[in-house]
């Protein structure tokens, strides 16, 4: 069985609770050297089993797999995956035509702190954010194949950018099972390109899905532009809902080619749309007044604790601009994916905006990540992408 480890007395309490973290500072000392990415057993200083988990070098020791005492093997892994699926199947997003993509896990909200796995069509992209589940990889990509079955033909590796250096992991990202497949999969009937081998975070941003949904809901008519465009989900969304005009933005060229190919995909030679390459700061500060949909969905500004003042004061500064230059009756969505900015810091960051913007907002919607992505209610970390829509007079 596995080696144990025992913590400090008094440092059980938040995993009684059921938090899945053990930070290095409460653990006391470990029978033996497991190897890093190795599973632990964790118990009290008295000597009362707590979970079972993957131990690693850094501030989180341990990240828990199980609060039973468990072999975390095979049928460990299918057991969990298949919970995963019926989840997505209970929220419909999974074994529909209609759509192909969906996040089958997200770490502690699956109770499976360290991986990540996005379906794209018959292609999985697994992401290991924790040594053990780098480790466990094949183990876990096997399972996945024993759970999906025919509906799944290649399983990508992903991990090159999300585990900690690690000269000795060997972290080579790949195939684990087949070869690429088609990389056209479908979000709520619309179709997207998806660059798994070189596109950001697993290639796409499915988190967005319902957020995208309600941009299509209300552009009927509007002038939109879609500021971190990226693969131009929010575009493609808004040119279904009926946009008089779609303009996205990023500052990266191979962005550009990604939105104007997937605009491409779903309205051919439709001349509503237009892309530009630019700095959403430089683009903003020289357009007009003729938005009346403005989507500002930026890249994490505080990746850190630390950062956090900067961080929203980038958000200030960024949505102030926006709102200065918003039509009258327009709508802004704005978000933050920084998992260190709280829902409120990011509200009043806004509420800052608009006050140096001098226009009068009020809030419609409060918005968050997709239902594929659950924060587990013992790990609030979990909740990172907010979001707010609003009026502006
Ligand atoms: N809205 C997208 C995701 C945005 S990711 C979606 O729904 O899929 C953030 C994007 O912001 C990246 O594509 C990145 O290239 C772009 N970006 C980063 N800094 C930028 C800047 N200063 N100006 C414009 N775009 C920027």
């Amino acid at each position: 069985m596995y080696k144990n480890l025992y913590l400090k007395k008094g440092k059980d309490e938040s995993l009684r609770r059921y938090h899945p973290w053990v930070f290095s500072g409460a653990v006391h000392h470990i029978d033996g050297q497991p190897a890093e990415g190795e599973c632990v057993r964790i118990l009290s200083a008295e000597g009362d089993f707590i979970a079972v988990g993957h131990w690693q070098i850094g501030s989180i020791a341990v990240r828990v797999l199980s609060f039973d005492d468990e072999k975390i093997d095979a049928a460990f892994w299918q057991r969990k995956l298949r919970l995963a699926l019926d989840l997505r199947l209970a929220l419909g997003l999974a074994g529909s035509e209609r759509n192909t993509i969906y996040r089958l896990v997200h770490g502690e909200g699956d109770n499976l702190p360290g991986l990540v796995i996005d379906i794209y069509g018959r292609t999985a992209v697994l992401q290991a954010h924790s040594v053990g589940m780098h480790v466990c990889r094949q183990e876990i990509a096997d399972a996945l194949k024993a759970v999906l079955g025919d509906e799944l033909e290649s399983i990508y590796y992903k991990s090159e950018t999300t585990l900690p250096f690690k000269a000795s992991l060997g972290q080579e990202d790949g195939f684990l099972l087949g070869s690429p497949t088609d990389s056209v999969a479908v979000e709520n009937g619309l179709s997207f390109h998806i660059d798994w081998l070189k596109g950001q975070k697993t290639g796409f941003f499915v988190d967005q899905r319902e957020n995208r949904s309600l941009v299509e809901n209300y552009s009927h008519g509007r002038s939109v532009l879609n500021m971190f465009c990226y693969t131009g989900g929010f575009s493609v969304y808004a040119m279904r809902g009926g946009a008089k005009l779609v303009h996205s933005v990023d500052s990266s060229s191979r962005a550009i080619d990604l939105v104007n190919a997937n605009v491409e995909l779903n309205f051919p030679s439709d001349p509503r749309h237009q892309a530009f390459a630019q700095d959403a700061f430089g683009f903003l500060g020289s357009m007009g007044s003729d938005y009346d949909l403005i989507i500002l969905d930026p890249p994490a500004f505080a990746k850190h604790r630390d950062n956090v003042r900067q961080a929203l004061h980038g958000y200030t500064k960024l949505n102030a601009r926006a709102l200065a230059k918003l039509q009258k009756g327009g709508l802004l969505f704005t978000f933050s994916c920084s998992q260190a900015v709280s829902k409120e810091q990011f509200r009043m960051a806004v509420f800052t905006a608009a006050t140096l913007a001098k226009r009068q907002v009020r809030i419609l919607h409060q918005l968050h990540q997709s239902p594929d992505h659950p924060v587990n209610i013992y790990h609030p970390e979990g909740e990172y992408l907010k979001g707010l829509v609003l009026y502006v007079e």
